[in-house]
C-alpha cells in the first residue's frame, strides 16, 4: 500500500471520536450505539474488503495515537459517515459560511480548540489571529496534507481583521465539500481559540462543487472585528 496517500491524521480522528462523544451527551444519545452506527456506515462505504479491514483495524481497534498516519480516504470515509449519522434529521451536511454551523463544521471547530489546547499548543499560545492565520495555519496545513498540496497554499492578509486562505485540494483523496465545511469550522474555531471578536469565516468560492470539475481553488475569507477598529 505504498502508493496510497498517508497522512499524520491520527491527532484528527481522535479529536472526532471526542466530538462524537461529546455531540452524543449534547443531544442525549447512547454513545456506543452511535459509535456502532457510524462503524457500520463506514464499513459500508469502504466498498473494498482491504479498505474494511484497514477500518476495524486502523480506526475502531481503540489503537489511533496522535501520531499514527492513516491513509486520506479514512478520513473521508469516516468524516461522511458521522455526518450521516449524527446530523439532525433534515439538516445540510454542508455549509458555506459559519453563520449557518453544519454538523461538519462543528467538529472541525472543535477539533482547532482541542489542538490549541494540546497537540498544536505552540501554534496557537499567544498569537493574535492574523498571526496564527499568516504563519502558523501553513505549518499545520503541511503537517496534515502533506508538503506537495501545501505548496498549493496561498494565505494573505488583505487588511484589518481580514485574510483570505486559497487552497487547491484537487487530486487530494481526503478532499470532499463536506471536508471544507469541516475547514469552516477549522479556521472558525481557530479563530476563537486566538481571541478573535465576531469571527467570521465565509467558504466563497469551493472547486470541488459539482465533483470539483471546475478544477479551481477553494477560497476562504476570514474577518473579525480588531480591537478599536470597525469590523
Ligand atoms: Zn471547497
Amino acid at each position: 500500500m505504498a502508493s496510497e496517500n498517508e497522512h499524520q491524521l491520527g491527532d484528527f480522528v481522535k479529536g472526532r471520536f471526542l466530538f462524537i462523544e461529546e455531540t452524543c451527551k449534547k443531544g442525549g444519545r447512547d454513545l456506543d450505539e452511535a459509535v456502532a452506527e457510524i462503524k457500520s456506515e463506514c464499513l459500508r462505504l469502504a466498498a473494498s474488503p482491504e479498505r474494511r479491514q484497514i477500518i476495524e483495524k486502523k480506526l475502531f481497534s481503540g489503537a489511533v495515537l496522535p501520531s499514527s498516519t492513516l491513509p486520506d480516504w479514512v478520513d473521508k470515509v469516516f468524516l461522511e459517515a458521522m455526518s450521516r449519522v449524527l446530523s439532525p434529521p433534515g439538516a445540510s451536511p454542508i455549509t458555506n459560511s459559519s453563520r449557518n454551523p453544519c454538523l461538519a463544521f462543528e467538529s472541525g471547530r472543535f477539533n482547532a480548540k482541542r489542538q490549541a489546547a494540546t497537540v498544536f499548543r505552540p501554534f496557537f499560545a499567544g498569537k493574535k489571529p492574523a498571526q496564527w492565520v499568516m504563519k502558523d495555519f501553513p505549518i499545520i496545513y503541511r503537517q496534515c496534507y502533506g508538503p506537495e498540496v501545501a505548496k498549493t497554499l496561498t494565505v494573505e492578509e488583505i487588511g484589518p481583521g481580514r485574510c483570505r486562505v486559497t487552497m487547491n485540494n484537487h487530486g487530494l483523496e481526503k478532499a470532499s465539500v463536506l471536508d471544507c465545511s469541516t475547514a469552516v469550522g477549522y479556521l472558525y474555531g481557530a479563530l476563537e481559540a486566538t481571541g478573535a471578536k465576531e469571527p467570521l469565516v465565509t467558504h466563497t468560492t469551493c472547486g470541488l462543487i459539482a465533483g470539483g470539475r471546475s478544477g479551481g481553488p477553494c477560497v476562504f475569507e476570514l474577518s473579525w472585528r480588531e480591537e478599536g477598529g470597525a469590523k
